[in-house]
């Protein structure tokens, strides 16, 4: 079975006060053991230090971007080996908020795929348990034609847009729905009933 994956994306969003407030809610929120469910926080990249240095050793840290290449003389960018150095293990790539595309994959066991439809993000208005179940399926099949059938079967595939507490469960109950990308619950107490949504 694929390991449900609860990511929390602050997107644009927060201060040193703010952030610390939500670390401790995430500290102190009872939730099913890391072998259950990966919980994964995107603060934006000024956080990242102060994030991991607080957060609890069962969840992890993401960033919202990096740079496509090697660092050097591109001003504003962070590249993926800046992140690594830093112990930061994961990176949302592509974000529709970015318009930018995914590359090239060399290693799938590195991945976890987000279904957002932008209709759905930000708006309060959820896509319904079908039509995640529905497009997450299509996206399996995606990775079977065109990856492996190993890869389909083990990538999760979460969903995101305007998931919140009230949300989640039945969303979670689709058999392709693998976890969840959140954006504006990630920075309320409700994350933790999302991620509690795993079992
Ligand atoms: P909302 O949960 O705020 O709709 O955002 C979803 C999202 O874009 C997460 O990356």
């Amino acid at each position: 079975a694929r390991k449900f994956f609860v990511g929390g994306n602050w997107k644009c969003n927060g201060t040193v006060e703010q952030v610390k407030k939500i670390v401790t809610v995430l500290n102190e929120a009872e939730v099913p053991p890391e072998e259950v469910v990966d919980v994964v926080v995107s603060p934006p990249f000024v956080f990242l230090s102060l994030v991991k240095s607080l957060l609890r050793s069962d969840f992890q840290v993401a960033a919202q971007n990096c740079w496509a290449r090697k660092g050097g003389a591109f001003t504003g960018e962070v590249s993926a080996e800046m992140l690594v150095n830093l112990g930061i293990p994961w990176v949302i790539l592509g974000h529709s908020e970015r318009r930018l595309l995914l590359g090239w994959i060399s290693d799938w066991n590195n991945v976890v795929l987000a279904y957002e439809p932008v209709w759905a993000i930000g708006t309060g208005k959820v896509a319904t348990p079908t039509q995640a179940q529905e497009v997450h399926t299509a996206l399996r099949k995606l990775l079977h034609d065109n990856v492996s059938p190993e890869v389909a079967a083990s990538t999760r595939i979460i969903y995101g847009g305007s998931v919140n507490g009230a949300n989640c469960k039945e969303l979670a109950a689709q058999p392709d729905v693998d976890g969840f990308l959140v954006g504006g619950a990630s920075l309320k107490p409700e994350f933790v009933d999302i991620v509690n949504s795993a079992t």
